[in-house]
């Protein structure tokens, strides 16, 4: 029909192009495109006879493995919306997301069926699923732009999760504008140790369907193994959170490794990484990329290229081609203020609860979080809006608190969150968990050393662990609850 705002059905065109490129790999096996669109058209077949087509919404509940790689591609073919449950939530708040989120029907890896709890939907198990009659239908070559292709649930770091809507236009042009900046060469594998159910995994999976780009899975993180790949080349791109980044590092410092030269992109987001990982990461000749990007993005708004890494410490670079970035209110160059964002990569809006709630502003995304952007508008995350302390009139950020700590060799992780002070409003105070016995005044002293006085944690609180969501996310409003009473 020749429509150029149509966009195609992603796995179709792909293995009409090179059906014989390897598309996926676990372990030992792999599968080329060719086989992911034989297995997942059989499952799409499948899922019709269980009654879901085409602009059906259902709920998916699976791990991070091949099986579940085939079920999202099955639905993708068969056009239903999936939303993307994130399997660490408790039976709770995956009854909550499924109410929220008015699906017709609950698909879920035989494993986690005792987590489904909701009786007010059907309920399909993938073995249900993949043991069924096949009812062959015409799949659409073709997806109008503003389909709603997935939906996933913010992580609820400071409040309730809110359902995004992910559309075809959302991830297409996410992994567009991703490919602009990174490049593609003819062997690149990148590695998927992030959850599938997080955009973080789930848009791996679109840039391979899109690029024609192998994904090598890990369905469970593993420093010793992951470490290996990258030293000995058999990876070229992966995506990481600082808390894997670390793990990987620490194994390459003990056998005393580099990454290999074919090794060409860490992406680094989901928070800001501490200052210390990226010397050790320049160290291991790693070329670390920090990201910032958010579920109402679709992924990467802003990424830092590895050559202005070390330039530019800390930063999240400059937006993708396709993206813009303001600071709200902002009138110069390092002015702080909310980060506001826009491009065809920002969300539609929310579904179920926070329907209502117009995620833009004028055409602009608020983020909640604060930033701003340099003299060469390189932008910088400070911290999220809602945990900002103020003492004495000063703003202080808890994240540069912890970055501090984080880099002490005895500190294994931080968080800080403010405390209510007579005299000065509020005071920062810093709960640790460390590798190895130390004393509070010794880490005070080291704070002195590198902080303005005001910023000093006023104390120091030893802990097993942090408090963190289902997405590994450190929950500082959790923190304020642990703060002992006076
Ligand atoms: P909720 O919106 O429910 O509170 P959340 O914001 O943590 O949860 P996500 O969409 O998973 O949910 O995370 C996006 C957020 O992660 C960003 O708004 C930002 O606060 C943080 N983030 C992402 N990348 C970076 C980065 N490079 N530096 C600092 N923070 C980052
Ligand atoms: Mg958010």
């Amino acid at each position: 029909k020749g429509d150029l705002t149509m966009i195609p059905n992603w796995l179709m065109q792909r293995v009409y192009l090179t059906p014989n490129k390897i598309a996926l790999s676990y372990e030992k096996e792999s599968w080329t495109f060719k086989q992911l669109h034989q297995v997942s058209t059989r499952y799409a077949r499948q899922l019709k006879t269980n009654q879901l087509q085409s602009g059906d919404r259902i709920a998916l509940l699976g791990a991070s493995n091949v099986e579940m790689i085939f079920i999202i591609h099955a639905c993708l073919l068969a056009g239903i919306e999936i939303v993307m449950l994130n399997n660490r939530l408790t039976d709770l708040e995956i009854a909550w997301q499924i109410e929220d989120a008015e699906v017709k029907a609950v698909l879920f890896a035989d494993e986690f069926e005792a987590k489904v709890k909701s009786n007010k939907m059907d309920k399909i198990s993938f073995s249900t699923v993949t043991q069924s009659v096949e009812s062959p239908f015409e799949i659409e070559e073709n997806w109008s732009p503003d389909r709603t292709i997935t939906i996933m649930y913010t992580s609820g770091t400071t409040g309730f999760p809110k359902g995004v809507r992910q559309t075809v236009n959302n991830h297409t042009s996410s992994a567009l504008s991703s490919v602009l900046n990174l490049g593609l060469e003819e062997n690149d594998v990148w590695l998927c140790t992030m959850p599938l159910f997080h955009i973080s995994g789930f848009s791996i999976l679109v840039r391979s369907v899109l690029y024609g780009m192998e994904v090598r899975l890990y369905e469970k993180f593993d420093a010793k193994k992951i470490a290996r790949e990258i030293y000995e080349g058999t990876i070229t791109r992966m995506s990481v959170v600082s808390v894997m980044l670390n793990q990987i590092l620490l194994e390459l410092e003990r056998q005393e490794k580099k990454a290999h030269a074919s090794f060409k992109t860490m992406l680094a987001g989901g928070g800001s990484i501490p200052i210390d990982y990226l010397k050790r990461a320049n160290a291991c000749r790693i070329p670390i990329l920090q990201t910032y990007g958010m579920t109402e993005t679709s992924s990467q708004t802003a990424t830092l290229s590895a050559n202005d890494a070390l330039r530019k410490i800390g930063s999240a670079g400059k937006p993708l081609f396709f993206n813009q970035i303001k600071i709200n209110g902002a009138t110069r160059a390092n002015e702080h203020g909310e980060v506001f964002i826009r491009g065809p990569h920002v969300t539609p809006g929310y579904i179920g609860r926070f329907q209502e709630n117009s995620p833009l502003i004028d055409g602009w995304l608020p983020t909640g979080d604060i930033g701003y952007l340099d003299e060469e508008g390189y932008l910088y995350i400070v911290d999220r809006r809602s945990d900002l302390i103020i003492s004495g009139g000063e703003n202080i950020y808890p994240a540069e608190i912890e970055n501090v700590l984080a880099a002490h060799p005895k500190v294994r992780e931080v968080g800080v969150c403010g405390k209510e002070h007579p005299k000065w409003g509020q005071t920062p105070v810093a709960f640790v968990v460390v590798y190895e016995k130390i004393e509070a005044e010794e880490l005070m002293k080291y704070c002195e050393e590198q902080l303005a006085k005001y910023k000093v944690p006023s104390e120091i609180i030893f802990i097993e662990s942090l408090p963190r969501n289902a997405s590994n996310k450190l929950l500082r409003r959790e923190l304020k609850q642990w703060l002992p009473q006076q």
